[in-house]
């Protein structure tokens, strides 16, 4: 029998600063001793709650790691060198960040016999032959973030196989909410919210035909927990919620939410894009006991409320 998240741990969240890690964060921070490693360079103070202590530090440097990793029981691997266009200029880079930067971290986790969760992505499917994608699904990465994310994923795994070490990857689909903020290679709905409530253009690449499968963060957060308190460990488990929408449905729903006058315009199509992405959740609603519980609709409310917030 597991529950249904960690208590009374002490848990590393390595990105525990940024986006999808500070919710975890402060969804974790009064049961257990809560440690954060973030560089803090897309990341920021703000973020970690009251009662976690933060070691500002890049992954890549070994006392800083080190010093977050000594005595833990449970690391949740979140940072990383998220930008899949960046990973495309810079893969380099992508790779010392999110492959040898996590090999780090599974060898720490090792020495301390802790078990890790760790974010892998749909990346890692490219351009998926059907949809729903179920984890057995070919894997065809376009681009160095999408490999990269593979390679871990493949880690876990071995990790598991190899050193009896108990890791789960999380393949996390499109996620969004509160606290993702709007830049150049950040997801489309704050790219689109950021629009729609600066009254621009909301910019849709191509028809708008193209589909995905948008993961609210309170979700998220509830499939990390489940895996950190398994006992299906040494695999890996897409999470998404199992229906998608196209992005001129995206666009239009965000329209009507935010109420905004800006129009829908429709740019280039983005080079590469992937037509269709959604996941088949089933293996992590038998195994974990994952459900995802937000609608899309709901989490665009809460999503929009939180923008506006920060303009205020
Ligand atoms: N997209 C769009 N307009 C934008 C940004 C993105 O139409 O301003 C589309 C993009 O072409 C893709 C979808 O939204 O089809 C999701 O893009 P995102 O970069 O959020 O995620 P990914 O493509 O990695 O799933």
């Amino acid at each position: 029998m597991t529950t249904d998240r960690p208590t009374d741990k002490t848990i590393l969240i390595t990105g525990g600063a940024g986006f999808i890690g500070s919710h975890l964060s402060t969804a974790l921070v009064d049961d257990n001793d809560i440690r954060v490693l973030d560089s803090l360079t897309t990341g920021s103070r703000e973020n970690v709650p009251t009662g976690a202590t933060l070691i500002e530090g890049d992954l890549r440097d070994e006392d800083a790691l080190a010093r977050a990793t000594d005595g833990v029981d449970l690391i949740f691997h979140e940072a990383a060198l998220v930008s899949v266009q960046g990973s495309v200029e810079a893969p380099l880079t992508s790779h010392e960040i999110n492959v040898d930067a996590t090999l780090d971290v599974l060898e720490a986790a090792r020495n301390e016999d802790a078990r890790v969760v760790l974010a892998s992505s749909a990346a890692i499917y490219g351009h998926p032959e059907q949809v729903p994608i179920t984890e057995t699904d070919p894997k065809s990465p376009t681009s160095p973030y999408g490999l990269d994310k593979l390679t871990i994923d493949h880690y876990a795994h071995q990790y598991h196989d190899l050193y009896d070490l108990e890791t789960v990857a999380l393949r996390y689909f499109n996620a969004y909410g509160p606290g993702q903020v709007a830049g150049d290679y950040s997801g489309v709905i704050s790219v689109f919210i950021d629009q729609a409530l600066s009254d621009e253009e909301i910019t849709v690449y191509g028809e708008g035909d193209q589909t995905r499968d948008f993961v609210y963060i309170d979700d998220i957060v509830r499939a990390n927990q489940k895996a950190a308190t398994t006992d299906a460990v040494g695999d890996a488990y897409n999470i998404g919620t199992g229906e998608s929408v196209t992005i001129r449905e995206l666009a239009e729903l965000i329209q009507e939410i935010t109420d905004t006058d800006s129009d829908i315009v429709h740019m280039d199509a983005r080079t590469g894009d992937i037509e269709h992405s959604e996941a088949n959740i089933s293996k992590a609603q038998n195994q974990l006991d994952y459900e995802p519980t937000v609608s899309l609709r709901e989490g665009l409310e809460q999503t929009v409320t939180w923008y506006r917030s920060q303009r205020d």
